[in-house]
């Protein structure tokens, strides 16, 4: 019996992890510096919540989620997206006590039943933050910005927003009516999932793939002009803000998002040197969430990115170039008697470097050479004559200049080195 891993998902190998790591703290390091803290809520929760969080007539609810009973018989789903979760976490703990606002990051894999291909798995990771707590138009704006930070820091410069209204209870019963009387006469245009939509809730057929769908859509009412006051003038400060932050964007009148939740502010986040599928994150605002979900009626804004292409998108603009980090130091020996000195030398110089040696007992070529493909910046070489004279040889693999060096002064001059190297 060979197994594999399941279908949609897959492994990241060593080779391939560091950039994972290197994405995850460029995200971290950026939620801290906007103010945004972790959460961490489980991976599955009642099937329930999503349901009514995501909406029942969204394709993640129709189709797409891993739901299962567990052992007494309660139906669960591993979570298809972050927000359901983190806003459950929310109301559980009294977070909002004082009418304080919560903001909070999240980064982890999120599980969807769809056809995989090219950078999309059924299991898949997302970043997401969420500010529970405001109307203000300024979170909205700064959500934005945090989404247009985080790719500046990955290298992924001169990405722009694109911006929508889903409007709010009070302004879209009236939009789904114009919708509905628009489309009746093209709704045999219409694929079979859009005509579900369309009895459930028209808005969702922006949703659609299929291109004869989206080019009926293209004639069909925008949402802005059906905008309440407030939605209208929520939208406007928003704009004012984007621009006076001088941040990119543009209007994007058929832009609908995937989930029921959305209200007032939407939004994309695109790189235009990546083509048709240029989204690298998406959000906007839930002001309804809170309370459909059992909670006091509390405004919120948020938004998430897919980490999987995300990594595809670096790679193919040339932004892991550099390659995996190398360890500090590699310690090479010759014979017995120096390769248990070599071992008290890592030991020593583990404390705060990383450090790399040889367990083969191979010879001193194979260790310099294995430091070399190891990209080693520093190489500290004890072999039978530096042990009679109680040095080692201390190199620096950049330079290939070195130093016979008294064993104790060994960490003090490769921390010499390495600060040369950083410097
Ligand atoms: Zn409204
Ligand atoms: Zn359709």
């Amino acid at each position: 019996m060979k197994y594999k891993a399941p279908r949609g998902t897959r492994d990241i190998l060593p080779e391939d992890s560091w950039k994972w790591r290197r994405v995850e703290t460029a995200f971290r390091e950026t939620a801290d510096g906007f103010g945004y803290r972790e959460i961490r809520v489980p991976i599955f929760e009642e099937t329930d919540l999503f349901a009514r969080g995501i909406g029942d007539s969204t394709d993640i609810v129709r189709k797409e989620m891993y739901t299962f009973e567990d052992r007494k018989g309660r139906s669960l789903t591993l979570r298809p997206e972050g927000t359901a979760g983190v806003v459950r976490s929310f109301i559980e703990h009294s977070m909002g006590r004082g009418g304080r606002l919560t903001k909070v990051h999240y980064f982890g894999p999120m599980f969807r039943y769809e056809r995989p291909q090219a950078g999309r798995y059924r299991q898949f990771w997302q970043w997401g933050l969420e500010a529970i707590g405001s109307t203000n138009p300024a979170v909205d704006a700064e959500i934005i910005h945090f989404s247009i930070s985080l790719h500046d820091r990955l290298g992924l410069t001169g990405a722009e927003a694109r911006i929508n209204s889903a409007g709010c209870p009070t302004c879209t019963p009236a939009y789904n009516e114009l919708l509905r009387k628009e489309l009746a006469p093209k709704l045999d245009g219409f694929c079979s999932d859009c005509r579900v939509r369309y009895e459930r809730n028209p808005r969702r057929m922006f949703d659609c793939k299929n291109e004869t769908c989206l080019a009926i859509l293209a004639s069909a009412p925008s949402i802005l002009s059906s905008l309440c006051e407030e939605c209208a003038s929520h939208f406007e400060q928003v704009k004012a803000l984007l621009g006076g932050a001088k941040l990119k964007f543009t209007i994007d009148e058929s832009m609908a998002r995937g989930l029921d939740y959305y209200t007032k502010t939407i939004f994309e986040v695109h790189h235009p040197g990546l083509g048709a599928q240029s989204a690298l994150c998406g959000g906007g605002r839930y002001d309804e969430l809170v309370e459909e979900l059992g909670g006091d009626a509390t405004p919120a804004c948020g938004v998430s990115g897919g980490v999987d292409r995300l990594i595809i998108v670096l790679e193919e603009q040339g932004l892991f170039d550099e390659e995996e980090p190398g360890p500090d130091v590699y310690v090479a020996t010759v014979g017995d008697e120096a390769e248990a000195l070599g071992a008290a030398l890592v030991a020593r110089l583990r404390g705060d470097r990383s450090v790399e040696t040889d367990y083969r007992g191979r010879s001193l070529k194979a260790q310099m050479k294995e430091a070399g493909k190891l990209r080693a910046r520093v190489c500290v070489i004890v072999g039978e004559d530096e042990l009679a004279r109680g040095v080692a040889v201390v190199r620096d693999m950049e330079t290939r200049g070195q130093d016979d060096v008294p064993l104790d002064d060994v960490p003090a001059a490769v921390g010499r080195l390495l600060e040369r190297a950083e410097g």
